[in-house]
Protein backbone atom coordinates (compact mmCIF):
# COMPACT_ATOMS: atom_id res chain seq x y z
CA UNK A 1 0.00 0.00 0.00
CA UNK A 2 0.75 3.40 -0.65
CA UNK A 3 1.24 6.00 2.38
CA UNK A 4 2.53 9.82 1.92
CA UNK A 5 2.69 12.30 4.41
CA UNK A 6 2.61 15.85 4.97
CA UNK A 7 4.86 17.23 7.32
CA UNK A 8 4.66 20.60 7.99
CA UNK A 9 6.89 22.57 10.65
CA UNK A 10 3.74 24.77 12.55
CA UNK A 11 6.70 27.60 12.53
CA UNK A 12 4.47 30.29 10.09
CA UNK A 13 2.15 29.99 7.85
CA UNK A 14 0.63 27.02 5.41
CA UNK A 15 2.21 29.21 2.36
CA UNK A 16 1.96 28.17 -1.33
CA UNK A 17 4.99 25.94 -1.71
CA UNK A 18 3.56 23.84 1.54
CA UNK A 19 0.39 23.67 0.27
CA UNK A 20 1.73 22.09 -3.24
CA UNK A 21 3.44 19.81 -1.37
CA UNK A 22 0.68 18.54 0.24
CA UNK A 23 -1.51 18.84 -2.85
CA UNK A 24 1.30 16.11 -4.54
CA UNK A 25 1.38 13.79 -1.82
CA UNK A 26 -2.57 14.03 -1.16
CA UNK A 27 -2.60 13.30 -5.47
CA UNK A 28 -0.25 10.74 -5.05
CA UNK A 29 -1.52 8.96 -2.27
CA UNK A 30 -5.76 9.13 -3.98
CA UNK A 31 -4.46 7.77 -7.66
CA UNK A 32 -2.72 4.57 -5.77
CA UNK A 33 -5.67 4.10 -3.67
CA UNK A 34 -3.59 4.50 -0.10
CA UNK A 35 -2.62 6.48 2.55
CA UNK A 36 -2.10 10.55 2.67
CA UNK A 37 -1.10 11.16 6.63
CA UNK A 38 -0.32 14.21 8.28
CA UNK A 39 2.46 14.66 10.80
CA UNK A 40 3.04 18.01 12.44
CA UNK A 41 6.71 18.92 13.14
CA UNK A 42 6.73 20.57 16.29
CA UNK A 43 9.83 19.71 17.62
CA UNK A 44 11.31 23.03 17.48
CA UNK A 45 9.69 24.21 21.05
CA UNK A 46 10.63 27.88 20.57
CA UNK A 47 9.05 28.76 16.73
CA UNK A 48 6.33 26.46 16.72
CA UNK A 49 2.52 28.12 17.57
CA UNK A 50 -0.67 26.57 18.26
CA UNK A 51 -2.04 29.64 15.96
CA UNK A 52 0.72 28.19 12.87
CA UNK A 53 -1.05 24.56 13.48
CA UNK A 54 -4.42 25.69 13.36
CA UNK A 55 -3.65 28.25 10.02
CA UNK A 56 -1.66 24.92 8.64
CA UNK A 57 -4.93 22.82 9.44
CA UNK A 58 -7.97 25.44 8.11
CA UNK A 59 -5.76 25.70 4.98
CA UNK A 60 -5.68 22.27 4.18
CA UNK A 61 -9.10 21.30 5.21
CA UNK A 62 -10.24 24.54 2.65
CA UNK A 63 -8.61 22.91 -0.44
CA UNK A 64 -9.53 19.63 0.68
CA UNK A 65 -6.61 18.22 1.87
CA UNK A 66 -6.84 17.17 4.88
CA UNK A 67 -5.14 14.02 6.67
CA UNK A 68 -6.94 10.80 6.51
CA UNK A 69 -6.15 9.72 10.24
CA UNK A 70 -5.66 11.91 13.24
CA UNK A 71 -2.57 13.89 12.67
CA UNK A 72 0.48 12.89 14.30
CA UNK A 73 2.40 15.45 16.60
CA UNK A 74 5.94 14.88 16.33
CA UNK A 75 7.20 16.31 20.17
CA UNK A 76 4.84 13.84 21.14
CA UNK A 77 6.97 11.26 20.58
CA UNK A 78 9.87 12.56 21.65
CA UNK A 79 10.53 9.23 23.98
CA UNK A 80 9.94 6.65 21.09
CA UNK A 81 12.33 8.84 18.87
CA UNK A 82 15.55 8.50 21.98
CA UNK A 83 14.12 4.82 21.95
CA UNK A 84 15.66 3.92 18.83
CA UNK A 85 18.39 5.81 19.22
CA UNK A 86 19.48 3.90 22.26
CA UNK A 87 18.86 0.88 19.61
CA UNK A 88 20.97 2.39 17.39
CA UNK A 89 23.85 3.32 20.19
CA UNK A 90 23.44 -0.39 21.93
CA UNK A 91 23.85 -2.58 18.47
CA UNK A 92 27.01 0.28 17.40
CA UNK A 93 25.78 2.21 14.68
CA UNK A 94 25.73 5.34 16.77
CA UNK A 95 28.37 6.60 19.85
CA UNK A 96 28.51 8.15 22.50
CA UNK A 97 30.45 11.55 21.35
CA UNK A 98 32.39 13.81 24.29
CA UNK A 99 33.51 16.48 22.49
CA UNK A 100 32.60 19.54 23.65
CA UNK A 101 31.46 22.65 21.51
CA UNK A 102 34.75 24.26 22.20
CA UNK A 103 36.77 21.65 20.92
CA UNK A 104 34.56 21.24 17.84
CA UNK A 105 34.64 25.35 17.40
CA UNK A 106 38.63 25.32 17.72
CA UNK A 107 38.68 22.04 14.98
CA UNK A 108 36.29 23.85 12.60
CA UNK A 109 38.80 26.96 13.19
CA UNK A 110 41.52 25.14 12.21
CA UNK A 111 40.51 23.78 9.43
CA UNK A 112 39.34 27.18 7.93
CA UNK A 113 42.60 28.10 8.32
CA UNK A 114 44.04 25.53 6.82
CA UNK A 115 41.42 26.02 3.84
CA UNK A 116 40.44 22.39 4.18
CA UNK A 117 36.55 20.99 4.43
CA UNK A 118 35.48 20.26 8.20
CA UNK A 119 34.56 16.82 8.85
CA UNK A 120 33.53 15.82 12.17
CA UNK A 121 35.75 12.68 13.03
CA UNK A 122 35.21 12.23 16.36
CA UNK A 123 37.99 10.43 18.09
CA UNK A 124 34.53 8.74 20.20
CA UNK A 125 33.48 7.12 17.35
CA UNK A 126 35.24 3.92 17.71
CA UNK A 127 35.49 4.52 22.13
CA UNK A 128 34.81 1.64 24.45
CA UNK A 129 32.62 2.23 27.57
CA UNK A 130 35.46 1.88 29.72
CA UNK A 131 36.92 4.40 27.75
CA UNK A 132 33.80 7.25 28.33
CA UNK A 133 34.65 9.63 30.56
CA UNK A 134 32.35 9.63 33.78
CA UNK A 135 30.17 12.67 34.72
CA UNK A 136 30.49 14.15 31.93
CA UNK A 137 27.50 14.70 29.24
CA UNK A 138 27.82 13.61 25.74
CA UNK A 139 25.47 13.89 22.27
CA UNK A 140 24.75 10.56 20.50
CA UNK A 141 26.17 10.93 17.06
CA UNK A 142 25.32 8.12 13.96
CA UNK A 143 28.13 6.24 12.85
CA UNK A 144 27.73 7.32 9.01
CA UNK A 145 29.48 5.27 6.62
CA UNK A 146 33.24 6.72 5.08
CA UNK A 147 33.94 4.21 2.29
CA UNK A 148 31.74 4.16 -0.76
CA UNK A 149 28.91 5.84 -2.47
CA UNK A 150 25.35 6.19 -1.38
CA UNK A 151 22.72 6.70 -4.73
CA UNK A 152 18.90 7.39 -4.49
CA UNK A 153 16.85 6.88 -7.31
CA UNK A 154 14.71 10.12 -6.80
CA UNK A 155 11.67 10.24 -8.52
CA UNK A 156 11.75 13.93 -9.52
CA UNK A 157 15.22 14.33 -9.48
CA UNK A 158 16.92 11.37 -11.08
CA UNK A 159 19.27 9.21 -9.69
CA UNK A 160 21.66 11.32 -7.31
CA UNK A 161 24.97 10.03 -5.54
CA UNK A 162 26.91 10.94 -2.71
CA UNK A 163 30.15 10.32 -1.70
CA UNK A 164 30.05 8.44 1.71
CA UNK A 165 33.01 10.58 2.55
CA UNK A 166 31.03 13.38 2.36
CA UNK A 167 28.67 12.37 5.28
CA UNK A 168 29.55 13.32 8.08
CA UNK A 169 28.52 11.47 11.99
CA UNK A 170 25.41 14.02 12.77
CA UNK A 171 23.77 13.87 16.21
CA UNK A 172 20.41 12.28 16.85
CA UNK A 173 20.68 12.92 20.54
CA UNK A 174 21.43 16.01 22.41
CA UNK A 175 23.27 16.16 25.12
CA UNK A 176 19.83 16.70 27.08
CA UNK A 177 18.52 13.09 25.82
CA UNK A 178 16.28 15.28 23.31
CA UNK A 179 15.85 13.37 19.78
CA UNK A 180 16.79 15.71 16.48
CA UNK A 181 14.21 16.37 14.05
CA UNK A 182 17.00 14.23 11.37
CA UNK A 183 16.09 11.22 14.16
CA UNK A 184 12.55 12.11 14.11
CA UNK A 185 11.87 12.49 10.88
CA UNK A 186 12.67 9.04 10.29
CA UNK A 187 11.39 7.05 12.75
CA UNK A 188 7.87 8.70 12.53
CA UNK A 189 7.88 7.87 8.47
CA UNK A 190 8.57 4.45 9.37
CA UNK A 191 6.19 4.18 12.51
CA UNK A 192 3.83 6.00 10.53
CA UNK A 193 3.98 3.14 7.34
CA UNK A 194 4.94 5.59 4.62
CA UNK A 195 6.36 4.65 1.80
CA UNK A 196 6.77 7.62 -0.25
CA UNK A 197 8.21 10.43 1.28
CA UNK A 198 7.70 13.91 -1.25
CA UNK A 199 8.59 17.38 -0.05
CA UNK A 200 10.67 19.93 -1.17
CA UNK A 201 14.16 19.44 -2.86
CA UNK A 202 15.44 21.89 -0.39
CA UNK A 203 15.23 18.26 1.97
CA UNK A 204 17.60 16.32 -0.46
CA UNK A 205 20.84 16.53 1.64
CA UNK A 206 18.47 15.08 4.74
CA UNK A 207 18.06 12.50 2.98
CA UNK A 208 21.57 10.89 1.99
CA UNK A 209 21.59 11.30 6.31
CA UNK A 210 18.40 10.07 6.98
CA UNK A 211 18.80 6.56 4.70
CA UNK A 212 22.30 6.31 7.18
CA UNK A 213 19.58 5.83 10.00
CA UNK A 214 16.86 3.84 7.97
CA UNK A 215 19.59 1.34 7.09
CA UNK A 216 20.76 1.13 10.45
CA UNK A 217 17.54 0.51 11.52
CA UNK A 218 17.10 -2.23 9.15
CA UNK A 219 20.21 -4.01 9.60
CA UNK A 220 19.04 -4.24 13.59
CA UNK A 221 15.96 -5.32 13.28
CA UNK A 222 14.62 -5.26 9.94
CA UNK A 223 11.09 -3.88 8.42
CA UNK A 224 13.09 -0.44 7.73
CA UNK A 225 12.95 -0.45 3.82
CA UNK A 226 14.55 2.72 2.17
CA UNK A 227 11.68 5.37 1.35
CA UNK A 228 10.60 5.85 -2.01
CA UNK A 229 11.94 9.89 -2.07
CA UNK A 230 10.27 12.15 -4.41
CA UNK A 231 11.82 16.28 -3.86
CA UNK A 232 10.23 18.20 -5.96
CA UNK A 233 11.35 21.98 -7.23
CA UNK A 234 10.59 25.11 -5.11
CA UNK A 235 8.09 27.78 -6.67
CA UNK A 236 9.97 30.47 -7.88
CA UNK A 237 8.66 34.39 -8.91
CA UNK A 238 7.60 35.13 -12.64
CA UNK A 239 11.07 36.95 -12.59
CA UNK A 240 12.65 33.57 -12.03
CA UNK A 241 13.78 34.37 -8.50
CA UNK A 242 13.09 32.74 -4.99
CA UNK A 243 9.49 33.63 -4.26
CA UNK A 244 9.00 36.12 -1.58
CA UNK A 245 5.87 38.14 -0.37
CA UNK A 246 6.81 40.64 -3.64
CA UNK A 247 5.48 37.89 -5.85
CA UNK A 248 2.03 36.91 -4.24
CA UNK A 249 3.43 34.39 -2.10
CA UNK A 250 1.09 34.69 1.03
CA UNK A 251 -0.08 32.15 3.66
CA UNK A 252 -3.68 30.27 1.84
CA UNK A 253 -5.66 31.90 4.18
CA UNK A 254 -4.72 34.95 2.48
CA UNK A 255 -5.62 33.68 -0.64
CA UNK A 256 -8.68 32.83 0.47
CA UNK A 257 -9.39 35.95 3.07
CA UNK A 258 -7.86 38.71 1.17
CA UNK A 259 -7.68 37.97 -2.50
CA UNK A 260 -11.11 36.14 -2.38
CA UNK A 261 -10.19 33.14 -4.50
CA UNK A 262 -11.76 29.64 -4.68
CA UNK A 263 -10.22 26.48 -3.01
CA UNK A 264 -10.98 24.99 -6.40
CA UNK A 265 -9.27 27.38 -8.17
CA UNK A 266 -6.19 27.28 -6.09
CA UNK A 267 -6.24 23.39 -6.09
CA UNK A 268 -6.17 23.36 -9.56
CA UNK A 269 -3.22 26.19 -10.15
CA UNK A 270 -1.24 24.70 -7.79
CA UNK A 271 -1.90 21.18 -9.26
CA UNK A 272 -0.61 23.00 -12.73
CA UNK A 273 2.22 24.38 -11.14
CA UNK A 274 5.45 22.47 -12.00
CA UNK A 275 3.38 19.26 -12.99
CA UNK A 276 1.09 18.86 -16.72
CA UNK A 277 -0.65 17.03 -18.18
CA UNK A 278 -0.92 17.51 -21.98
CA UNK A 279 -1.97 21.13 -22.32
CA UNK A 280 -4.97 20.82 -19.62
CA UNK A 281 -4.71 24.00 -17.94
CA UNK A 282 -8.29 23.55 -16.56
CA UNK A 283 -8.43 20.34 -14.12
CA UNK A 284 -11.09 18.62 -12.13
CA UNK A 285 -10.16 17.17 -8.61
CA UNK A 286 -11.36 13.68 -9.91
CA UNK A 287 -9.28 14.26 -13.26
CA UNK A 288 -6.31 15.00 -11.26
CA UNK A 289 -6.24 11.87 -9.05
CA UNK A 290 -7.07 9.89 -12.27
CA UNK A 291 -4.10 11.77 -14.25
CA UNK A 292 -1.32 12.34 -11.41
CA UNK A 293 2.09 10.77 -11.73
CA UNK A 294 5.19 11.89 -9.72
CA UNK A 295 6.98 11.10 -13.50
CA UNK A 296 5.39 14.55 -14.94
CA UNK A 297 6.33 16.43 -11.92
CA UNK A 298 8.97 19.39 -13.88
CA UNK A 299 12.82 18.76 -12.78
CA UNK A 300 12.53 22.60 -13.23
CA UNK A 301 11.47 25.43 -10.42
CA UNK A 302 8.16 26.03 -11.52
CA UNK A 303 6.88 30.02 -12.06
CA UNK A 304 4.58 31.85 -9.68
CA UNK A 305 1.72 33.69 -12.08
CA UNK A 306 -0.32 35.37 -10.33
CA UNK A 307 -2.68 36.13 -13.54
CA UNK A 308 -2.75 32.53 -14.42
CA UNK A 309 -4.44 32.22 -11.02
CA UNK A 310 -6.76 34.58 -11.37
CA UNK A 311 -7.87 33.41 -15.02
CA UNK A 312 -8.51 30.24 -13.25
CA UNK A 313 -10.56 31.86 -10.37
CA UNK A 314 -12.44 33.59 -13.27
CA UNK A 315 -13.43 30.51 -14.83
CA UNK A 316 -14.02 28.65 -11.29
CA UNK A 317 -16.49 31.22 -10.14
CA UNK A 318 -18.60 31.12 -13.55
CA UNK A 319 -19.02 27.63 -12.70
CA UNK A 320 -19.93 27.64 -9.24
CA UNK A 321 -23.32 27.36 -7.59
CA UNK A 322 -25.06 30.74 -7.38
CA UNK A 323 -25.96 30.35 -3.54
CA UNK A 324 -23.00 29.14 -2.78
CA UNK A 325 -21.33 32.06 -4.31
CA UNK A 326 -23.82 34.61 -2.66
CA UNK A 327 -22.90 32.93 0.71
CA UNK A 328 -19.05 33.71 0.58
CA UNK A 329 -19.76 37.25 -0.91
CA UNK A 330 -22.25 37.84 1.51
CA UNK A 331 -19.56 38.99 4.05
CA UNK A 332 -17.66 40.99 2.13
CA UNK A 333 -20.61 42.84 0.77
CA UNK A 334 -21.67 43.44 4.35
CA UNK A 335 -18.73 45.23 4.82
CA UNK A 336 -18.78 47.43 1.87
CA UNK A 337 -22.36 48.08 1.95
CA UNK A 338 -24.34 49.03 5.28
CA UNK A 339 -27.86 48.50 3.44
CA UNK A 340 -26.70 44.46 2.72
CA UNK A 341 -28.52 42.51 5.43
CA UNK A 342 -27.92 39.01 4.48
CA UNK A 343 -30.74 37.38 5.93
CA UNK A 344 -33.05 39.51 4.04
CA UNK A 345 -30.90 40.28 1.09
CA UNK A 346 -29.09 36.80 0.38
CA UNK A 347 -31.81 36.03 -2.00
CA UNK A 348 -31.71 39.06 -4.13
CA UNK A 349 -27.64 38.47 -4.12
CA UNK A 350 -28.15 34.80 -5.35
CA UNK A 351 -30.46 35.95 -8.15
CA UNK A 352 -27.78 38.06 -9.37
CA UNK A 353 -25.09 36.17 -9.47
CA UNK A 354 -25.97 35.02 -13.21
CA UNK A 355 -25.01 38.49 -14.23
CA UNK A 356 -22.20 39.10 -11.67
CA UNK A 357 -20.29 36.14 -12.04
CA UNK A 358 -19.55 36.30 -15.64
CA UNK A 359 -17.40 39.41 -14.96
CA UNK A 360 -15.40 38.83 -11.72
CA UNK A 361 -12.13 37.58 -11.69
CA UNK A 362 -12.61 36.86 -7.50
CA UNK A 363 -15.23 37.51 -4.76
CA UNK A 364 -13.76 40.71 -3.75
CA UNK A 365 -14.55 42.31 -7.31
CA UNK A 366 -17.81 39.97 -7.11
CA UNK A 367 -19.30 42.13 -3.56
CA UNK A 368 -18.16 45.32 -5.34
CA UNK A 369 -20.14 45.08 -8.37
CA UNK A 370 -23.17 43.55 -6.28
CA UNK A 371 -23.13 46.97 -3.84
CA UNK A 372 -25.68 48.71 -6.41
CA UNK A 373 -28.49 46.51 -5.64
CA UNK A 374 -28.22 46.91 -1.62
CA UNK A 375 -27.57 50.85 -2.00
CA UNK A 376 -29.81 52.69 0.20
CA UNK A 377 -31.45 55.62 -1.77
CA UNK A 378 -30.68 58.47 -2.47
CA UNK A 379 -27.90 56.76 -4.19
CA UNK A 380 -24.56 57.71 -4.27
CA UNK A 381 -23.15 58.85 -7.95
CA UNK A 382 -19.60 58.30 -8.84
CA UNK A 383 -18.35 61.44 -11.10
CA UNK A 384 -18.60 59.88 -14.35
CA UNK A 385 -22.04 58.72 -14.02
CA UNK A 386 -23.29 62.36 -12.67
CA UNK A 387 -21.78 63.76 -15.87
CA UNK A 388 -24.25 61.70 -17.86
CA UNK A 389 -26.93 63.12 -15.99
CA UNK A 390 -27.57 66.15 -18.15
CA UNK A 391 -30.38 68.23 -18.42
CA UNK A 392 -31.26 66.08 -22.04
CA UNK A 393 -30.53 62.88 -20.61
CA UNK A 394 -33.01 63.60 -17.14
CA UNK A 395 -36.15 64.90 -20.09
CA UNK A 396 -35.52 61.33 -21.60
CA UNK A 397 -35.51 59.78 -18.05
CA UNK A 398 -38.84 61.06 -17.58
CA UNK A 399 -40.07 59.51 -20.44
CA UNK A 400 -38.69 56.44 -19.76
CA UNK A 401 -40.61 56.92 -15.70
CA UNK A 402 -43.74 57.34 -17.95
CA UNK A 403 -43.14 54.35 -19.82
CA UNK A 404 -42.00 52.13 -16.86
CA UNK A 405 -45.09 53.06 -15.15
CA UNK A 406 -46.90 51.40 -17.50
CA UNK A 407 -45.13 48.22 -17.55
CA UNK A 408 -47.27 45.50 -16.16
CA UNK A 409 -45.11 41.86 -16.50
CA UNK A 410 -41.60 43.51 -15.58
CA UNK A 411 -39.93 40.54 -17.45
CA UNK A 412 -36.29 41.38 -19.06
CA UNK A 413 -38.46 40.44 -22.89
CA UNK A 414 -40.62 43.10 -22.19
CA UNK A 415 -38.67 45.61 -20.65
CA UNK A 416 -36.34 45.29 -23.20
CA UNK A 417 -39.25 45.66 -26.41
CA UNK A 418 -40.48 48.74 -24.21
CA UNK A 419 -37.49 50.79 -23.80
CA UNK A 420 -36.35 49.89 -27.46
CA UNK A 421 -39.82 51.17 -28.74
CA UNK A 422 -38.73 54.44 -27.33
CA UNK A 423 -35.84 54.32 -28.43
CA UNK A 424 -37.15 54.35 -32.06
CA UNK A 425 -40.23 56.43 -31.29
CA UNK A 426 -37.49 59.40 -29.78
CA UNK A 427 -35.21 58.58 -33.16
CA UNK A 428 -32.09 57.95 -30.64
CA UNK A 429 -30.38 54.98 -30.07
CA UNK A 430 -30.57 52.65 -26.67
CA UNK A 431 -27.43 53.93 -25.71
CA UNK A 432 -28.94 57.36 -24.94
CA UNK A 433 -31.66 55.86 -23.02
CA UNK A 434 -29.50 53.16 -21.01
CA UNK A 435 -26.47 55.46 -20.13
CA UNK A 436 -28.50 57.78 -18.14
CA UNK A 437 -30.71 54.88 -16.74
CA UNK A 438 -27.95 52.78 -15.95
CA UNK A 439 -26.09 56.13 -13.61
CA UNK A 440 -29.90 56.44 -12.28
CA UNK A 441 -30.37 52.61 -11.18
CA UNK A 442 -26.60 52.20 -10.13
CA UNK A 443 -24.99 55.09 -9.52
CA UNK A 444 -22.15 54.38 -11.69
CA UNK A 445 -21.03 53.76 -15.53
CA UNK A 446 -21.03 50.19 -15.49
CA UNK A 447 -23.31 47.31 -14.37
CA UNK A 448 -24.74 44.15 -15.45
CA UNK A 449 -26.90 44.69 -18.62
CA UNK A 450 -29.50 47.43 -18.07
CA UNK A 451 -32.49 44.88 -18.44
CA UNK A 452 -30.70 42.84 -16.08
CA UNK A 453 -30.28 45.35 -13.60
CA UNK A 454 -34.60 46.79 -13.77
CA UNK A 455 -35.47 43.19 -13.86
CA UNK A 456 -33.19 42.41 -10.13
CA UNK A 457 -33.76 45.69 -8.39
CA UNK A 458 -37.99 45.04 -9.74
CA UNK A 459 -40.31 48.06 -10.56
CA UNK A 460 -40.74 50.14 -7.34
CA UNK A 461 -37.61 50.19 -6.30
CA UNK A 462 -36.50 51.17 -9.97
CA UNK A 463 -38.35 53.81 -10.41
CA UNK A 464 -38.15 55.37 -7.08
CA UNK A 465 -34.40 55.23 -7.89
CA UNK A 466 -34.74 57.15 -11.56
CA UNK A 467 -37.27 59.89 -9.53
CA UNK A 468 -34.64 60.31 -7.63
CA UNK A 469 -32.60 62.13 -10.37
CA UNK A 470 -35.43 63.99 -11.63
CA UNK A 471 -36.07 65.53 -8.44
N1 LIG B 1 9.05 19.73 8.43
C1 LIG B 1 9.75 19.86 7.21
C2 LIG B 1 9.41 21.19 6.58
O1 LIG B 1 8.42 21.79 6.93
C3 LIG B 1 9.42 18.75 6.23
C4 LIG B 1 10.20 17.52 6.52
C5 LIG B 1 9.90 16.39 5.57
O2 LIG B 1 8.99 16.48 4.76
O3 LIG B 1 10.58 15.39 5.70
O4 LIG B 1 10.13 21.65 5.73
Amino acid sequence: EVVTRFAPSPTGFLHIGGARTALFNWLYARHNGGKYLLRIEDTDRARSTDAAIEAIFDGLNWLGLGGDEEPVFQFARSDRHAQVAHQMLDAGHAYRCYLTQEELAARREKAQAERRPFRIDSEWRDATPDQWPADQSYVVRMKSPREGETTIPDRVQGSITVQNSELDDFIILRSDGTPTYMLAVVVDDHDMGVTHVIRGDDHINNAFRQLVIVRAMDAIEGGWPDPVYAHIPLIHGADGAKLSKRHGALGVDAYRDEMGLLPEAVFNYLLRLGWGHGDEEIISRDQAVEWFDIANVNKGASRFDLKKLLNLNGHYIREADDARLAGLVAPRLAALEPGFDAATGTDLLTRAMPVLKVRAADLNELAASSVFLFAQRPLPVSEKAAALLTDDSRAILAKVVAALEAENGWTIEGLEATLKQMAEELGIGLGKIAQPLRASLTGQTTSPGIFDVLALLGKDESLARIRDQLA
